[in-house]
């Protein structure tokens, strides 16, 4: 079996197109620019990328992009004031704070500071409440980028065996939650789980969240399950011509492998990833109509 690849990086451009048009009727009917603020704390070169991708894919909808760039050596006080000004500012629908934060800062006080109704990366305590007890909520933005691709491939997924390995509270913990919100059979893996590679074999549904280079391999697939990979893992490939090092990015799954095997499988590059920063448009949008009073966009 050779398995379809569930595009991540077309659907995204789907996803962006429709943040598009609601950003432009919300501006024509209403007056109203959605804006969305990222918090940088330190210099880490990852965040960097990510914080400056972000930026550009949120202008390119129609939104206003704010970034505050802060010190890696910025105090709690000082961040927590940023956040204070964030939350009281109209302009600003959405805040993201850029995990992880440098060792002397406490993530959950941050993370728990931002207004529950702006958090639109879906950590705060409260929305991980309202999940968790099926309420409306913003929804983490990685773990909903997967369950779309999963409804887009499958459009049912009820009664589905899903594994998901990994138990973060920004992948792990909320995919789970999402996919028995959604009926599967969850059973979450970790790295104390026994026969790991027996518990995947059983699943219609693989979600890897594991941070370790092409872990699950073709042969821990059962036959026709869907395998979804949210792993980013740069990995050493060798040397480039003019002898400096070369780096390739892989996911949680080895690829070859598990897609000679699989019934439909995400890439990485062009998986997960595009899929997440279009959730983060589109929780920012619906949380602009929700402050504003006006209907959420589906
Ligand atoms: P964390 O490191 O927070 O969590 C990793 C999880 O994997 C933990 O629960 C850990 O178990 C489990 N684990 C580690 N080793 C094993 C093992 N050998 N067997 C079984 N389980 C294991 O990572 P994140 O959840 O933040 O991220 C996971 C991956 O997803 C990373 O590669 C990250 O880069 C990527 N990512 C991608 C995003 C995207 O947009 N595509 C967004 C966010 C993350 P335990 O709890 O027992 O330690």
């Amino acid at each position: 079996m050779t398995a379809t690849v569930i595009d991540g990086k077309a659907f995204a451009a789907k996803v962006r197109g429709k943040v598009g048009e609601h950003v432009a009727r919300l501006k024509a009917d209403h007056g109203i620019t959605p804006g969305l603020a990222v918090v940088l704390v330190g210099e880490d070169p990852a965040s960097q990328v990510y914080v400056r991708s972000k930026g550009k894919m949120t202008v390119e909808v129609g939104m206003n992009s704010y970034e505050h760039k802060l010190d890696v050596n910025t105090s709690e006080a000082t961040l927590l004031k940023v956040i204070e000004e964030l939350n009281a500012d109209p302009d600003v629908h959405g805040i993201l704070v850029q995990l992880p934060l440098p060792d002397h800062l406490d993530s959950d006080l941050v993370i728990n500071a931002i207004d529950p109704a702006k958090d639109v990366d879906g950590f705060h305590v409260s929305n991980v409440g309202l999940l968790g007890t099926g309420q409306k909520s913003m929804v983490p933005c990685t773990p909903l980028g997967c369950l779309m691709m999963l409804r887009e491939h499958h459009g049912s997924i009820s009664g589905m065996n899903a594994v998901v390995i990994g138990r973060s509270n920004i992948v792990g913990k909320p995919m789970a939650q999402l996919l028995l919100n959604d009926s599967c059979t969850v059973t979450i893996a970790h790295s104390r789980t026994k026969d790991l590679q027996e518990t995947v074999k059983r699943a219609d549904i693989v979600v890897a969240a594991v941070g370790r280079p092409e872990m699950v391999t073709g042969d821990w697939i059962k036959e026709g399950a869907t395998v979804i990979d949210v792993g980013i893992n740069r990995i050493d490939a060798g040397l480039k011509d003019d002898g400096s090092p070369k780096t390739r990015l892989v996911g949680d799954v080895d690829y070859a492998s598990c897609a000679a095997v699989a019934g439909a499988i995400t890439p990485v590059p062009g998986g997960v990833g595009p899929m997440t920063i279009a959730c983060l448009l589109a929780n920012t949008v619906t949380a602009c109509s929700r402050a504003n009073g006006l209907k959420e966009p589906e």
